[in-house]
């Protein structure tokens, strides 16, 4: 599992919402990346505080904007989309 996975999977990691599969690999994932420990644990404590997670937009934006949020807390992330960031920032 990747950084990027916990992402995409962070929400129903918090909810409890795991396949039993998946969340084996969510916490082997977790044991060994900081990173991510600290973005579930805000995660979580962000769903303590709303019961449940709102989608007011569509999910591909909140991804998005996780990824990116994550990317600022984890700069040894690997880069594959790095490029394309520049790019934006450029232009
Ligand atoms: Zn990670």
């Amino acid at each position: 599992m990747r950084c990027v996975d916990v992402v995409e999977l962070v929400t129903e990691y918090a909810e409890g919402r795991l396949s039993p599969g998946e969340r084996p690999r969510f916490q082997l994932h977790l044991g060994g990346c900081g990173g991510c420990r600290a973005y579930v644990r805000q995660m979580r404590a962000t769903v303590r505080a709303l019961g449940r997670i709102e989608r007011p937009a569509p999910s591909g934006e909140i991804e998005g904007e996780l990824v990116r949020r994550f990317r600022r807390w984890s700069p040894a992330a690997p880069s594959v989309a790095d490029d394309r960031e520049t790019n934006r920032r450029v232009r």
